[in-house]
């Protein structure tokens, strides 16, 4: 046992520790949030794993198949366990909150935590698959990381976030400072650009479901999605244009491929699915996406638009996974559930408010003030009903 009063520590903007109360709490609001409100069972998944499962976009998908439909469900991550008087990853603190809640609710849930690139951590998760809940039938890839070791030539990737071929400038919030200002980002180098393809582009994804397929643990039919993003022209320069834009391009060409292969041996199919902005650790690390993100869910709010990723997955898992029919697919055949963030009115109002922003004039036209208590929430802090002046259990494991 290890009680002990645990109060936020950053360094900068970025927050180094996490509350497992204010975690479990967060577990526990997604969770009411999908239970008995999901429709389509009958067309649900039964079996899913999800790599990049205990955070943002993967924690909700993972959360909508286990308590929306009853699924089995296998989680992939990699976090940082509590060591001593050592807190863990936020993350670490989702998945204990996540088993002890399946636990009780009866539902099958396995973890394993460890670099989802390398081939330990794929053979260690089809070893859990033969034994315990094959065939899959959805594997969901949501992973976000700034490296990769590749493990058929041991070379560690790093990706970047720049744009490609020209400097950018444009306004960005600088978190430490909570100052606006103008900031530029030189090009990548074109081996910065093949090193974030490397990365966060395709290639593990086909690593993963070829692995899947060879060991016969897809169940016929099986489907495979991987997320995306695409945003407004404004972020076009560093996001869809950037780096990381080139590497969800080769997302793209990785799920054009898988689709071919698993129509081909199961009648399955994998797609990209767009999903909207959200405040992840991911996201936020992102320049510019800060600004964009204290002034998206305001505008969205007031238009009752405004969906987080917990809203965003269960209209995945109904409006399309779980429907019986095809999923309505764009012309480049993804999936689009930031249809709400697109909307030209929504954009428009961005784009208006967007230059009025300064430092002194932040926290009246734009709602940094949620942006950063959404921020802080992903590590469990300012959770509602949490008392940070009471001593909390930080060992914990699942
Ligand atoms: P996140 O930071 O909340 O989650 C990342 C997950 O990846 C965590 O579970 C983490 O443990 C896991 N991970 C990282 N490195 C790993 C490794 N080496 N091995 C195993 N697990 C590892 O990120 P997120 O924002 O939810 O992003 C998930 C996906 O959704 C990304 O592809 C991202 O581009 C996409 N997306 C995000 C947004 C957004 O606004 N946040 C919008 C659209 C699409």
């Amino acid at each position: 046992m290890t009680l002990q009063i645990v109060k936020r520590r950053s360094r900068g903007f970025i927050c180094v520790n996490a509350h497992p109360d204010g975690c479990r709490r967060n577990v526990e609001r997604w969770v009411a949030g999908v239970k008995g409100k999901m429709s389509g069972a009958e067309n649900a998944p039964k079996s899913v794993l999800v790599i990049g499962a205990s955070t943002g976009y993967g924690l909700a998908s993972r959360i909508a198949a286990a308590w929306g439909y009853g699924a089995k469900t296998l989680g992939v991550f990699f976090e940082r366990p509590p060591e001593g008087d050592k807190v863990a990853t936020a993350g670490h603190y989702n998945t204990v909150a996540l088993h002890s809640m399946a636990k009780r609710d009866g539902l099958f849930a396995a973890s394993i935590n460890g670099d989802a690139f390398s081939d330990e951590i794929k053979r260690a998760t089809a070893e859990t698959i033969r034994k315990q809940m094959a065939p899959i039938d959805l594997v969901i890839y949501s992973l976000a990381s700034p490296k990769r070791t590749d493990p058929r030539t041991s070379k560690t990737h790093s990706s970047v976030l720049k744009p490609v071929g020209q400097a950018y400038t444009n306004r960005t919030i600088e978190l430490d400072s909570e100052k606006v200002v103008s900031v530029t980002l030189e090009p990548a180098t074109d081996i910065e650009v093949a090193d974030t393809v490397a990365v966060m582009g395709g290639d593990d994804w086909r690593l993963w479901m070829e692995m899947l397929l060879e060991e016969k643990l897809l169940a016929p039919g099986a489907r495979t999605l991987a997320y995306s993003y695409i945003g407004p022209k404004i972020t076009w320069p560093i996001y869809r244009d950037g780096t990381i834009g080139q590497a969800k391009k080769d997302l793209e060409r990785a799920a054009k491929d898988l689709d071919a292969e698993l129509a081909n041996q199961l009648g399955g199919h994998a797609w990209v699915s767009v999903n909207k902005a959200v405040v992840t650790q991911a996201s936020a690390a992102i320049p510019v996406v800060p600004l964009y993100l204290s002034l998206l869910p305001m505008v969205m709010k007031k238009k009752n638009l405004e969906e987080g990723v917990l809203e965003q997955m269960r209209r995945l898992f109904t409006d399309f996974l779980c429907t019986g029919s095809a999923p309505k697919l764009d012309e480049a055949r993804r999936l689009r559930l930031d249809d709400r963030e697109m909307r030209a009115d929504v954009q428009e109002e961005v784009a208006a408010l967007w230059p009025r922003i300064t430092t002194e004039n932040l926290r009246e036209v734009s709602d940094f003030a949620g942006f950063q208590r959404e921020f802080r929430g992903l590590f469990g802090f300012e959770v509602d009903g949490v008392d940070y002046d009471q001593p909390a259990e930080t060992d914990l494991n699942w």
